[in-house]
This record gives structure tokens, C-alpha cells and sequence, in this order.
């Protein structure tokens, strides 16, 4: 290849390309790995809390089926925490809501239940 046959063109186009190449490779330098990571568990953090059902499902003797929040609050704050997965939140009604939406639908619970189980020992490699 003779470098003098280039037109103006060819030129502009292979210094755009070098650009673009000096620009990956300073990207990749500043790539963290540790920031992409963590970003990730975060995100998958994100998607356990909203696959939480924020409820337990229990079978009393009686056969009758109970569904019990998971939020408490803890002690001087207003704040309500789901015990499993450690979504917060400030409102009571809210939490009371969730258990109430729950109550009538344990078939969807239990059905929401396993989707949370098998994601949170993905996330927690069990
Ligand atoms: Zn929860």
C-alpha cells in the first residue's frame, strides 16, 4: 500500500479511527472492575427487593392460612424494614397493604415466594 495515493478522506478517516481506538484503550484503563460489580450486585440487590413478597405465609393448626408481614420497625425510627430482604419503607399503610394484597392471593404468594427463593440463592450462591 502506498501511503501517498490517500486521499484526503482515506486520512480523515484513519485519524478518526485512531481516536476512536485511543479513546477504548483509555476507557479500559479507567475500567473498574470492582465499580462494575459492584453496580451489578446492586443491581440484582434491586430486583430481590422487588421480588420480595415482604410477607410469610403460615399454616395455622386450624388449616386457616395466615399471611404475616415482614416489615418491623425498629425501635425510634418511623421507618418499616422488610425483615428478608431489607427494603425500607415509611409509611405503615403501605406495609399493611402488602399483607393485605397477599391475604387474598396465597396461590400468587406461593407463586412469588419461589421466584424470590430461587433468585436470592443465586445472588447468595447457595
Ligand atoms: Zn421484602
Amino acid at each position: 500500500m502506498d501511503w501517498s495515493d490517500w486521499s484526503f478522506w482515506q486520512w480523515l478517516s484513519a485519524a478518526f479511527a485512531l481516536v476512536v481506538a485511543i479513546i477504548g484503550i483509555k476507557f479500559a484503563v479507567n475500567f473498574d472492575i470492582n465499580r462494575y460489580l459492584e453496580g451489578r450486585k446492586n443491581a440484582q440487590k434491586k430486583k430481590l427487593t422487588a421480588l420480595c413478597p415482604h410477607t410469610e405465609l403460615r399454616l395455622l393448626e386450624s388449616g386457616e392460612i395466615l399471611i404475616e408481614s415482614r416489615f418491623h420497625s425498629p425501635m425510634g425510627t418511623t421507618a418499616y424494614i422488610c425483615g428478608q430482604c431489607g427494603l425500607v419503607v415509611h409509611d405503615q399503610n403501605a406495609a399493611l397493604r402488602v399483607s393485605q394484597d397477599w391475604g387474598s392471593n396465597p396461590i400468587g404468594w406461593l407463586k412469588a415466594d419461589k421466584r424470590f427463593r430461587k433468585a436470592y440463592d443465586k445472588f447468595y450462591g447457595i
